[in-house]
């Protein structure tokens, strides 16, 4: 995963790098698999960006459930971390 952006109504962005030669068209799907999230479980999602878009695929989720929902904890996850480094990096300056 390249990037991981949540926006209003529990909907998150996640920007993934796009696979060598992976080629689609508009309205296409994928399924898409966190193993931070589980193992097994794979959930489709429509494909956000353009097709033209060379190095990334971007999706967006919903959380409407309990793995989409997840999806959205991990974004505020990683974003507490990363204001905690920052705040650890503050305080040793
Ligand atoms: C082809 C396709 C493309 C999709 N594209 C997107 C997308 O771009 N963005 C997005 O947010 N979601 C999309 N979805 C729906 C997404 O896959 C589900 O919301 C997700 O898998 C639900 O997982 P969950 O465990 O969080 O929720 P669950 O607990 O499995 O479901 C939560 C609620 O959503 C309902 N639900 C779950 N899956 C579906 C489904 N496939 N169709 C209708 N109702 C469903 C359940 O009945 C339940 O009421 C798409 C689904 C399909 C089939």
């Amino acid at each position: 995963m390249v990037a991981i952006v949540a926006l209003f109504f529990r909907v998150t962005k996640l920007v993934i790098k796009r696979p060598y030669s992976f080629k689609h068209s508009p309205g296409d799907w994928l399924f898409l698999r966190i193993p931070a999230i589980a193992n097994y479980e794979w959930h489709p999602f429509t494909i956000s960006s353009a097709p033209e878009e060379q190095d990334v695929l971007t999706v967006h989720v919903r959380g409407v459930g309990q793995w989409t929902n997840r999806v959205y904890q991990l974004f505020e996850e990683r974003k507490a971390r990363a204001l905690s480094r920052v705040y650890d990096k503050k305080s040793e300056s």
